[in-house]
């Protein structure tokens, strides 16, 4: 239960210093104190909290929970969506952005050092060893002049850390996007913006002020983070130094209140001003990007992603770190090949890779999980390719095989008599070396959603070319499901000798021929070639 301080409070300063979660607060206007809702836990190993049993006028009451609905009128102001098309937003993703999401996706499982200061600080090279990015915590995250954690302190920050802070510096990283100077305006967000793109607003589990905390708790993690930049020359843009400073500096945060009918101040909003840390001056800056002696580097953030996270965190962190990172990873364009031993590192970290080479049985278990986030991320709609020279259907997870099994009963029928003639079958047991072959297996990359290719599409550079007649007759005779299906049978391929030739999944065979997605230009090109169409 919360606690709240009546009119009868002769602000004698006795309870303050005795909250032990801080939460009693000077009034900035008038004499006397106000709790803060969001901190306040009620003392919940005491019978009687510390505060009331200072407080001799009697002046701290349990706060009742709130009947009925806000006051809109006195919420915070609402502001623009990100989203307009409902779907994707542009999002800052310079590498700035890319390493605090890291951070707050990755914690612990990134390698923190003790610096000269005795602070706890994440060192990222840049550009070959040339350059370097050093992140530091801030202790509290709304002040001018911020002071770095220790070691110990910033140990136990990390720990604590919410993933779910991730979806605050993406939303923070798109609204940046909205403002001209970044790094000079500020931009202000409220609760019921943010609760909306996380789809909080839904949640009938969480009263008004869980969410209220929940959301107040993100942003303070989401601006704690602190940059030092030592950047190299690169191509027309200058080498610059940047002194340590906040990546988002939370300039302010605003409580709404409202009374009610027996005069409790009960907590109905929260609005925050932010503004992006010196950095965008180098990486957000259209203006000086034009005489190409700045950067301006955005991608494409997919709201379901944000949903993804806050739905997922707990059953497949694993799963959420890689989308996170894969986020950043894939609007880079070119090769998407990845190693498997990436992926975990950026899922579990290097520690867990350690234990699974030393410890007897953990690589079973790091085993299981990476397939089963592997799967999670498949069905968010990012499908896996696996390569089928370092990652052949052998070593790959049972739920992709079980997936190529057809809808179709007699395809199902004809899949398991090619299956019996097949050197490793559905229902054979995994090879005794797996996990050292997994180890050094790749994907290709991902098939990935709409949403996710206009990340990919907007770095890639138009190439003006001459129309070649080949291009003609692809842009014209776009494939159909049906052509793939009956150009196969003529050629008496089954699914899976057509996706092995492919460097294909069967599963994506089946989909194509079911029409479930477009088959890309390059991929048309490829079956034409096998398919002699
Ligand atoms: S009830 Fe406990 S946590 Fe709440 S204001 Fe009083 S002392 Fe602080
Ligand atoms: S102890 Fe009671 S009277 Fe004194 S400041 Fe706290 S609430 Fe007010």
């Amino acid at each position: 239960m919360n606690y709240t301080i009546k009119e009868n409070c002769i602000a004698c300063d006795v309870c303050q210093p005795l909250c032990p979660q801080d939460a009693i607060k000077p009034n900035s206007e008038s004499d006397g104190y106000w709790i803060d809702p969001t901190l306040c836990d009620g003392c919940p190993d005491l019978e009687i909290p510390l505060c009331v049993s200072a407080c001799d006028t009697g002046a701290l009451k349990p706060l009742p929970p709130k009947k009925g609905r806000c006051k809109s009128s006195l919420l915070p102001v609402a502001i623009p969506s990100i989203f307009l098309n409902r779907k994707t937003s542009p999002f800052a993703s310079c590498l700035v952005m890319w390493e605090t999401c890291n951070i707050l996706a990755q914690r612990q499982a990134l390698p923190w050092t003790r610096d000269d200061d005795d602070r706890i600080c994440y060192r990222r090279p840049v550009n070959r060893n040339r350059g370097e990015m050093r992140f530091r915590l801030a202790a509290d995250a709304e002040t001018n002049s911020p002071k770095p954690m220790s070691m110990g302190a910033g140990e136990e920050a990390i720990a604590n850390f919410d993933i779910r802070a991730t979806c605050i510096h993406l939303i923070f990283a798109a609204y940046v996007m909205t403002i001209d100077c970044p790094w000079q305006n500020a931009f202000v967000l409220n609760d019921q913006h943010i609760a909306n793109y996380l789809g909080l607003d839904k949640r009938k589990d969480l009263t008004k002020l869980d969410k209220l905390t929940l959301i107040k708790n993100l942003v303070h993690q989401s601006c704690q983070v602190l940059v030092t930049l030592n950047w190299p020359q690169q191509g027309r843009v200058g080498a610059f130094r940047l002194e340590e400073h906040f990546v988002w500096q939370l300039l302010d945060t605003q409580y709404h209140f409202e009374k009610d009918s027996k005069g409790h101040r009960h907590l109905i909003g929260l609005s925050f001003t932010i503004k992006s840390g010196l950095w965008a001056k180098h990486f957000l800056n259209k203006q000086k990007y034009r005489s190409q002696t700045a950067f301006y580097q955005y991608g494409t953030l997919p709201q379901s992603l944000l949903r993804e996270v806050m739905g997922r965190w707990q059953q497949h962190q694993g799963a959420i770190r890689i989308l996170l990172w894969s986020l950043f990873k894939l609007r880079l364009g070119g090769d998407q090949r990845v190693k498997v031993r990436t992926l975990m590192r950026v899922a579990y970290g290097e520690e867990q890779l350690h234990q699974a080479a030393t410890v007897r049985g953990a690589h079973k278990r790091l085993l299981r999980a990476f397939e089963s986030d592997l799967e999670a991320i498949c069905q968010y709609g990012l499908k896996p390719l696996f390569d089928p020279k370092t990652y052949p259907l052998d070593i790959q997870p049972l739920w992709v095989r079980v997936a190529s099994i057809p809808d179709d009963v007699d395809e199902e029928v004809n899949f398991w008599a090619d299956d019996a003639n097949q050197a490793f079958g559905l229902t054979d047991s995994a090879p005794r070396d797996k996990w050292q072959r997994l180890l050094n297996a790749r994907l290709l990359g991902f098939e990935i959603s709409e949403e996710w290719q206009e990340n990919i599409r907007r770095r890639k550079p138009k190439k003006r070319r001459k129309p070649s007649k080949s291009w003609t007759v692809t842009q014209t005779e776009k494939l159909s499901g049906s052509d793939i299906n009956l150009a196969r049978q003529r050629q008496k391929l089954s699914q899976r000798s057509l996706a092995e030739r492919l460097g294909k999944s069967q599963s994506w065979v089946r989909d194509i021929e079911n029409g479930r997605f477009k088959v890309s230009r390059d991929d048309q090109a490829l079956l034409r070639k096998e398919l002699d169409l």
